[in-house]
């Protein structure tokens, strides 16, 4: 492996809970309705994510695994405009700098899958084997080859954790897919895939979340707005339940997050954070942002509006019921 893949490799994959972001967001990419994701000591030793999406045809596998050279900033602007997850083919190249990967895939029109092994960058097996449709990736031993990098991993149960929130917000954002995340050979998340927003709530956060929810609505020209806030009762001492996802992705934004809490302003203490779980779905072409692979701040380019609709959908929500 080169220097500069595992340099490259050092952007995108910082430890193992990036490793299940980019396998899980490929998988969504792939049209997958069922993703499962397990590990091992927090991932350190061993990741497993699989799928039931289109899989990889056996001349596609070696070329998937190259760095491609596109701008940051195509990719940026592509990012939120393509219902696409992917980061145009940095993840695996990166993925395959710094790990042990194997991959066993099949697609539907194939009689028979394939085998695919590469470690540090290098091929090191390809063969048919049979198998199901889709695409299962087993990566083990992150940092192997990088001693320093790995050093700075945090304990097992710390690392897992990582795992668990980043499964737990994959769940949300997208319901109509069934996640399951396995740690140490316990099922820690399980959902059904069946749409049900308020289901996935309940499996994550537990009854007393789930049965004090109010649902939002609304739709107009600046897209679509549906999900779930807490009554104030649930509130919290951290922004950590106030969740929202645009167009299927976790992000960040400051107006969105300002207009949340102003709404909940006369209806709960200060210091207090509501639990929400939003789902925006909004025109690319709306959409800026200031990214790091890791991290997605949003911006919109009619903030004004996209504040106003969610101070009033929200502010609505909590005037009309029983609190
Ligand atoms: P990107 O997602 O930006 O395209 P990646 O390095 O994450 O880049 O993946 C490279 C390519 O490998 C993808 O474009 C896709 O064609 C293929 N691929 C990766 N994971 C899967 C998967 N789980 N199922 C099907 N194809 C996949
Ligand atoms: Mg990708």
């Amino acid at each position: 492996e080169s220097t500069i893949d595992k340099i490259a490799a050092g952007e995108v994959i910082e430890r193992p809970s990036s490793v299940v972001k980019e396998l899980v967001e490929n998988a969504i990419d792939a049209g997958a309705t069922a993703v499962t994701a397990e590990i091992k000591d927090g991932g350190i030793s061993l990741i497993r994510i699989t799928d039931n999406g289109e899989g990889i045809a056996k001349d596609q596998i070696s070329t998937a695994f190259l760095r491609h050279a596109t701008s940051k900033i195509t990719k940026v602007e592509d990012l939120l405009s393509v219902s696409s997850l992917g980061f145009r083919g940095e993840a695996l190249s990166s993925i395959a700098a710094v790990c042990q990967v194997e991959v066993i895939t099949k697609t539907a029109g194939t009689l028979l899958g394939t085998r695919y092994r590469i470690e540090g960058g290098q091929e090191i097996l390809t063969e048919e084997i049979g198998a199901p449709d889709g695409t299962t990736f087993l990566v083990n031993n992150i940092f192997y080859n990088t001693p320093a990098r790995k050093k700075f991993l945090k304990s097992a149960m710390t690392e897992a954790g990582y795992i668990s929130e980043l499964m737990e917000r994959m769940a949300l954002s997208h319901p109509e897919i069934a996640f399951k995340f396995i740690n140490n050979r316990q099922t820690r998340l399980h959902t059904s895939g069946n749409h049900n927003l308020k289901d996935i709530i309940y499996g994550i956060y537990g009854r007393d979340i789930a049965a004090n929810l109010l649902p939002v609505k609304a739709e107009g020209a600046f897209g679509r707005l549906e999900g779930f806030v807490g009554k104030p009762v649930i509130s919290r001492g951290n922004r950590n339940f106030e969740n929202y996802f645009v167009n299927g992705r976790y992000v960040k934004s400051k107006i969105i997050t300002k207009a949340i809490e102003d709404a909940y302003k006369t209806f709960m203490m200060q210091h207090k954070y509501p639990f929400t779980a939003l789902h925006f779905t909004i025109p690319g072409d709306l959409l800026d942002v200031n990214v790091h692979p890791t991290k997605l701040e949003l911006r919109f380019s009619n903030q004004e509006e996209i504040y106003q609709i969610v101070y009033d959908t929200v502010r609505q929500a909590l005037s009309s019921r029983e609190l």
